[in-house]
């Protein structure tokens, strides 16, 4: 069987767990080992996220709020330079007792306590964090495109920057 007491990724709430009323807060850092995220947005191994989060237990199942700082390295879609961003996640999660159905799952936020009574974290942090991952981030609004605009400049003549390039011919 595996340990999950003692395994960070791993949250214990037995204690609370069918007996509804109960509120509890915890905060802590998250060292996380597996790389989430995309080629694009990611939080490398080896990063703390911080966690900071309310349980509350209800007649069928937990509910969970709060919010988490990640660092992302992300990578800027025009110019390729690499830059850190933080991200406010905020999970809102409801763990029920009984095991939830696949098919439910789907946009409810509805989860399984894992082995009955731990929430796995990295589970809500992953999908929390899908939610908010850019698929073409930018560095900056004004980003020159420099890379872009040398290799693959054709992508422009209709594009928004179609304007501006034909601004500057003139000039
Ligand atoms: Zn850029």
């Amino acid at each position: 069987m595996k340990n999950y007491e003692n395994n960070p990724q791993y949250l214990n709430v037995f204690d609370m767990s069918k007996r509804p009323g109960i509120r509890k807060e915890f905060s802590f850092k998250f060292h996380i080992t597996d790389f989430l995220g995309t080629q694009m947005e990611n939080i490398p191994p080896g990063e703390d996220v911080e966690f900071s989060i309310v349980l509350t237990s209800v007649s069928d199942g937990i509910y969970l709020s709060g919010t988490i700082l990640v660092d992302l390295i992300s990578k800027c879609s025009r110019c390729l330079e690499i830059q850190k961003r933080q991200l406010k996640l905020q999970p809102q999660a409801f763990y029920l007792y009984e095991t939830v159905q696949n098919e439910e799952n789907i946009d409810e936020n509805l989860y399984s306590l894992t082995s009955g009574h731990y929430i796995n974290l990295l589970e809500i942090l992953r999908d929390s964090l899908f939610e908010k991952l850019e698929f073409n981030p930018i560095c900056d609004p004004n980003c020159t495109n420099e890379f872009a605009s040398t290799t693959i400049s054709n992508e422009y003549e209709d594009g928004p920057f179609a304007k501006l390039l034909s601004l500057k011919e003139k000039l």
